[in-house]
């Protein structure tokens, strides 16, 4: 843009250079003199037309004999160079190029600052999700923390009152010994006197003496007795404490036997499903899964966060996950978040695949044994793990509104080999006293 005017003004002054001082135009056919000035060869042989002797350049006066000038070839080509870039079609021409060039400078602009928004917005979003994150993660640990700093506080005033006690049986035996001490000390005073007023022969009958004090028998200390309860695994008994208190914890779930296909055989602990060869006798129940070989537990849940474990053992096929709880379990419906599953499935023992329609197939390293559900409500989140390890295997994060109940299919294998059960993981409850 600064530099315009600048070529502007070198065009103005070439083209003043190459005008014809009598004309006042662009030269036509430009001669030049032996002065070194040009004119166009009509109008210097019009000006000299006419004139007697010898003729002069009009531009400095300069006489000459004889009528002379070379044509300059070099200021043709330059003055037909000027006129055609001058000429006005020339120029309107040039003006469309500039504004169509500025126009689709002026768009893509236009992009990339668009894409400068969207990348800085980009990087907002990503800042916010850390720093949220961040936030969420401090407060598990505040809470983990929390724990331990309960029970260290809890353990440690324990100590400090058994400590207390055993000082205080020791001190009220050592003040009642001191009373005792004293007690002989001034009866013993009392004898010297007596035995001093005896030598003197003053002495006339026994002195009355204090009635000396019983005391107790020293209270015993067993230095071991009073350490063993802390001479312990005392990481492992706070670990354990701090398993009951974790939010979410496992939850122990068992199956609930009134939703249960009639393929499906449950344990007296309804704690295990397996598939059976013949129907089982059932009750009418609206609960009741009665085309797909499904089953759910008793617990359903529709606030808070929660997790549990099951055991697939080596199944080589089953479909876990959660199930709203207005599932239709009169008829065959594809899993899927649309129709209320959100679910992990496996087929052909190692053939992985999250429950979306289309299946999202999963290439998982290993083959869960304990698979791991967690599901957060208010989040709206159904994440899946390999409960060996905690690694994630898959996460729906459009979950369900509402109530849901957890969910296990384990898929009639119709194979010759016994199957093998749906084991609800329950964890042994801790009791630990203080
Ligand atoms: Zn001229
Ligand atoms: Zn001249």
């Amino acid at each position: 843009m600064a530099t315009a005017p600048t070529a502007t003004s070198t065009k103005g002054s070439l083209r003043e250079d190459l005008t014809c001082a009598i004309c006042c135009d662009l030269f036509r056919e430009p001669v030049m003199l032996a002065c070194m000035h040009h004119f166009c060869k009509t109008c210097i042989s019009r000006y000299w037309r006419g004139t007697q002797g010898p003729v002069t350049c009009p531009q400095c006066r300069k006489e000459f004999r004889c009528r002379q000038f070379q044509t300059n070839y070099l200021v043709s080509a330059m003055v037909e160079k000027v006129r055609v870039t001058t000429s006005d079609a020339y120029i309107q021409n040039l003006e469309k190029q500039l504004e169509e060039t500025l126009e689709n400078h002026r768009l893509r602009r236009e992009d990339h600052m668009n894409n400068i928004h969207r990348d800085e917005d980009k990087m907002d979003t990503i800042k916010r999700a850390g720093a949220d994150l961040q936030a969420h993660i401090r407060g598990e640990f505040r809470a983990l923390h929390q724990i331990l700093l309960d029970e260290e506080t809890y353990m440690l005033d324990h100590i400090r009152r058994e400590q207390e006690e055993e000082l205080e049986k020791v001190l009220r035996h050592l003040e009642s010994v001191k009373a005792a001490v004293r007690e002989l000390e001034e009866n013993m005073s009392v004898l010297q006197q007596a035995s001093v007023a005896t030598e003197n022969r003053v002495l006339t009958e026994f002195p009355q003496l204090r009635p000396l004090m019983l005391v107790d028998v020293a209270p015993e200390f067993d230095v071991n007795a009073f350490s063993s309860k802390y001479m312990a695994p005392l990481q492992y008994i706070t670990w354990r404490k701090m398993f009951k208190s974790l939010k979410p914890g496992p939850s122990p779930l068992t199956f609930d036997v009134d939703s249960a296909h009639p393929s499906i055989s449950i344990s007296r602990d309804k704690t295990m499903a397996v598939e059976s060869e013949h129907a089982i006798p059932y009750t009418e129940n609206n609960k009741r899964f009665l085309q797909c070989v499904n089953v759910l537990a008793e617990q359903g849940f529709q606030s808070g966060q929660h997790y549990w474990e099951v055991e697939v053992g080596s199944k080589p096929k089953w479909d876990l996950g959660v199930a709203s709880k207005a599932v239709d379990r009169c008829s065959r419906i594809k899993l899927s978040p649309e129709n209320g599953y959100w679910t992990l499935r496996l087929r052909n023992r190692n053939e992985y695949s999250a429950g979306t329609q289309p299946w999202t197939r999963l290439q998982l390293r290993s083959s869960p044994r304990r698979l791991g559900v967690f599901l957060d409500c208010e989040g709206r989140r159904v994440s899946f793990y390999d409960a060996d390890d905690m690694s994630l295997l898959y996460s729906f994060t459009n979950g369900p509104r509402g109530k849901v109940y957890p969910f296990f299919s384990p898929c009639i294998s119709g194979s010759s080999q016994k199957p093998q059960p749906f084991k609800l993981l329950h964890y042994p409850p801790v009791t630990l006293s203080g």
